[in-house]
């Protein structure tokens, strides 16, 4: 069979579109040479003789060798040159290449073929014995350390010495007597190392190199970085064979990097830069600093070094016309590597570029804007997790800082403050004109009105949803969380890393997009929601079919929504509407009372803050449905823990404080968020419940009296686990509609359906959708009941579980398919089988993660419902599940 895939002279065996079995670069390599573009003649082993030889014991199909040596042949005859001649050697590079890229993971060996007869070879070819011997020095060096496991720093140790010796201090001062001496001493060492000589046979060498690429494959390195992208072992890699091209010949010969547009602003300029007289690992390894290729580069740069543009112009127009062939070729930014020997151009790799998101962005709208590629594929063009970026503060790349820890990155969106280390602080603070970044071991529900008035938020315990993390997403605060480093001490007022303490009062910053902690003020950039960012938005809405709606509770979260494009209110947490401290007093002598006369009393307070709440909710969202879900939470996130708090809530209800300590110490849960929370509160209180109902209505025939606006309400009930659950709290519902709607005398359409967040409600959908008029997939609690894992206390546990590949995502972020998702699969068509057009949507974290949602798209949800600055991501990302 085939194993070897030839190119070179104009044309090639292969094309783009074989990166499976020729890896990326081989695959573009086989490409440019079909266009005609220069290339290096070569040859790419496939990736099947990778597998192969991991499956065979590490040995090779038995007619490889032959194609090899074949292909070598062909190679001398495009080249001129032949392998191991002493007159005129054929030089090859051998390189892995892996479908897709994984930079620096894998093993490289250049100037293959030098032994010491053929380095005579390149002296006389080159008219250079400097050259010719700094070439052969760095072949042993790579070789040595590559293929035959001598470590690097032993040649460097020698290198050291003998500059030491000589008195030099810069590797530019060795002259070519002195690299000839290192090579031997090089080759001493290796022989003293191993036992044995260093290869002098070009083909040894040659096959010794294509062994460690292959060997490469399956170093931790590369295994980690598989692991980290999700990589399959299986794919393994190709390995190109090339003759080798120096850009180190002189002061006519030059290596560099090009893109063909700007990757980090996306902007259509040329940009690249370039090193005269130097090989390729010199631009990358950064001891010499690169000069830009264009003038316009240079200029931006404030670089006084000469742009390729002024001192090759010849060569410089023959490389911006590649750049125009290749990115209408291939559609879209490229990255390209090149080399000029002599004066001739050669192209050693093209790839599309990575970018930031902003150049994704502004790439994607502009190639689609000039024709290049259609709207559809435009959108698929951005990952929509990128967008997260472009829709907070982020930090200034070009500003200095200093790195004081890290952690999760848990709400994206740079943000300076001055240290505090309570809530209360950080509200007193803010008062008095202060901005300030709260840092808590933990956040708790007490907490949100200093949460809320925070630049930024910092934790030092908890995941990805924990209370801080899924708040501070919601409320668009950037949050780090679970900064394990760092240490409070919150009696002293200061957070201690390593030798360095903060105190209260000091400035740091935070990036949550990358969980990053830094000391001082790191200066920050505005987002930019309008031009290349609605366009996309608007051709993401054209495809879409599902909806998008938002988690939001407070009127300035649901004009964020509005603002993002949120198509209404898909969870509105009704809890989270009494952490003020007006209220929240009133909610804990509800809870605490030991009546139903004691609630009632405390739930009349109560009400009219609920009803102002909805009024502004039905009046910002314009006609739009709004699913109220009533209260829901565990209690012990509203019990009163500080002795002043519990001589507060005593007071107020007219009672003493032993006998509140005593309703506290009962109400204590072991397991509250298997306890008495979700609908089983207002199974047992259904005066709560009945509240809240009243409070809609109530909100909804005004709004729609005042106003003329339609208003939507959907009634929510949470955690349900049977059907008779749901049709005792429908009825009270319906039965307060219809006093309210008679008492007011206008009649508002609205809707009572469930929220599906426990594995029982999923069996029993069929039955549960008998009283429902629609589903919302709780899937934060489906997936801690599914997996019976706590979201609250699984990070540690699931980072290791993650290293181990035993989840390969956390599954609390992105939806487990194989067990939550067969539940959701499971509820969805039972609900409709008995309710056929029954509404579903999501409303867990997942309804704003890129890959739940195409899982929601492939169950046919009608929508998703995510935090207010998701919302634009969950827009992309429907979209992109369509297509
Ligand atoms: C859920 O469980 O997924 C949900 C949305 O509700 P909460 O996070 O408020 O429990
Ligand atoms: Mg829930």
């Amino acid at each position: 069979s085939k194993w070897v895939y030839f190119f070179g002279d104009g044309q090639a065996e292969g094309r783009a579109d074989m990166k499976n079995l020729l890896g990326g670069k081989g695959a573009n390599l086989a490409e440019m040479a079909n266009l005609g573009i220069p290339v290096p003649a070569g040859f790419t082993i496939t990736t099947e003789v990778c597998t192969y030889y991991y499956e065979n014991g590490e040995t090779y199909p038995s007619d490889l060798r032959q194609q090899v040596m074949d292909s070598v042949k062909a190679i001398e005859t495009i080249m001129g040159a032949t392998f191991g001649d002493a007159e005129n050697p054929l030089l090859v590079s051998v390189r892995s290449g892996a479908r897709t890229s994984m930079p620096g993971m894998m093993d490289t060996v250049l100037n293959l073929g030098l032994n010491d007869t053929t380095v005579q070879g390149l002296i006389a070819r080159s008219g250079d014995a400097r050259f010719a011997y700094d070439s052969y020095r760095r072949f042993v060096t790579m070789y040595s350390d590559v293929v035959l496991g001598v470590d690097h720093y032993h040649f460097e140790e020698i290198l050291e010495a003998h500059k030491e010796d000589k008195g030099y201090t810069l590797d530019t001062e060795m002259t070519a007597e002195d690299w000839k001496t290192l090579v031997g001493i090089y080759k001493t060492k290796v022989k003293e190392q191993l036992g044995s000589e260093f290869p002098e046979d070009p083909v040894e060498q040659l096959w010794g190199a294509v062994g460690a690429v292959f060997g490469s494959w399956m170093n931790q390195r590369a295994k980690t970085y598989r692991r980290l992208h999700n990589i399959p072992g299986h794919w393994g890699t190709a390995v190109n064979v090339q003759a080798m091209v120096f850009g180190n010949m002189g002061e006519d010969c030059a290596t560099g990097v090009c893109f063909t547009r700007d990757p980090s602003t996306g902007e259509n300029a040329f940009y690249g830069e370039y090193l005269v007289n130097a090989q390729g690992e010199d631009v990358v390894a950064g001891i010499r600093t690169p000069q830009s290729i264009s003038i316009a580069g240079r200029k931006k740069s404030g670089s006084d070094l000469p742009s390729m543009e002024e001192t090759m112009p010849q060569t410089y127009t023959e490389l911006v016309g590649i750049r125009d062939r290749l990115e209408k070729h291939y559609t879209d930014m490229q990255d390209m590597e090149f080399t000029i020997q002599k004066d001739k151009l050669w192209m050693l790799q093209t790839r599309n570029g990575k970018r930031t998101a902003a150049a994704a962005l502004k790439i994607a709208v502009d190639t689609c804007n000039e024709g290049l590629i259609d709207k559809e594929t435009a959108i698929m063009r951005v990952a929509p997790e990128q967008l997260d970026q472009l829709l907070h503060p982020m930090l200034d790349p070009d500003a200095p800082r200093k790195l004081l820890a890290r952690g999760l990155p848990a709400s994206p969106g740079a943000a300076s403050g001055q240290v505090v280390f309570t809530a209360d602080e950080a509200e007193d603070w803010v008062q008095k004109g202060h901005k300030v970044i709260l840092v808590r071991v933990e956040t708790s529900p007490e907490d949100i009105g200093g949460m809320h008035v925070s630049q930024g938020i910092l934790t030092t315990r908890g995941g990805m949803t924990s209370h801080a993390a899924v708040v501070a997403r919601g409320m668009g605060v950037p949050c780090v969380a679970g900064a394990g480093e760092i240490r409070v001490d919150a009696n002293a007022k200061t957070m201690t890393v390593g030798g360095t303490v903060v105190k209260e009062g000091e400035i740091i910053t935070l990036d949550g997009a990358k969980g990053e902690v830094f000391l001082g003020e790191v200066p920050t950039l505005q987002p930019e929601l309008s031009g290349d960012f609605a366009d996309l938005m608007e051709w993401a809405d054209a495809v879409r079919r599902m909806k998008v709606r938002a988690n939001a509770e407070t009127p300035e979260d649901a004009a964020t929504a509005r603002k993002f494009g949120a198509e209404g209110i898909g969870l509105c947490r009704t809890e989270h509407m009494f952490f003020d401290p007006k209220r929240i007093i009133h909610i804990r002598q509800m809870i605490l009372a030991e009546d139903e006369a004691g609630r009632r009393a405390a739930l009349e307070h109560l009400l009219p803050y609920q009803r102002k709440d909805f009024v502004e909710l039905f009046t910002i969202m314009q006609g739009l449905p709004i699913t109220v879900r009533l209260l829901d939470p565990p209690l012990h996130e509203f019990l009163p823990h500080t002795d002043s708090e519990v001589g507060e809530v005593a007071k107020s209800a007219g009672v003493d404080v032993a006998e509140v300590k005593s309703r506290v110490s009962m109400l204590q849960e072991a397991n509250p968020m298997l306890g008495h929370r979700g609908c089983r509160l207002g199974i047992s209180y259904p005066e709560v419940y009945e509240m809240q109902a009243r409070a809609i209505f109530e909100a909804a025939v005004e709004v729609s009296q005042t106003s003329g606006q339609t208003v939507l309400p959907e009634v929510m009930i949470p955690l349900v686990s049977s059907r008779r659950e749901l049709e005792l709290l429908r009825g009270l519902v319906d039965k307060v509609a219809k006093e309210t709607f008679a008492t007011k005398g206008t009649e508002i359409p609205y809707h009572v359906g469930t929220m599906i967040e426990l594995p029982r409600a999923c069996l029993q959908a069929g039955v549960i959708a008998e009283e429902a008029e629609f589903f919302s997939f709780g899937t934060n609690d489906l997936t801690q009941t599914t997996l019976g894992m706590s979201r609250d206390d699984s990070a540690p546990f699931l980072e290791v579980y993650a290293q181990k590949a035993i989840y390969p995502r956390d599954p609390f972020q992105s939806i487990d398919v194989d067990g939550v998702g067969e539940m959701v699969s499971i509820a969805a068509e039972r609900g409709r089988a008995t309710r056929p057009g029954i509404k579903l949507g999501i409303c867990g974290e997942h309804g704003g993660d890129p890959s739940s949602i195409q899982f929601c798209e492939g169950v046919g949800l009608d929508y998703v419902s995510c935090s207010p600055y998701r919302v634009p991501i969950a827009r992309l990302a429907a979209a992109q599940s369509v297509l």
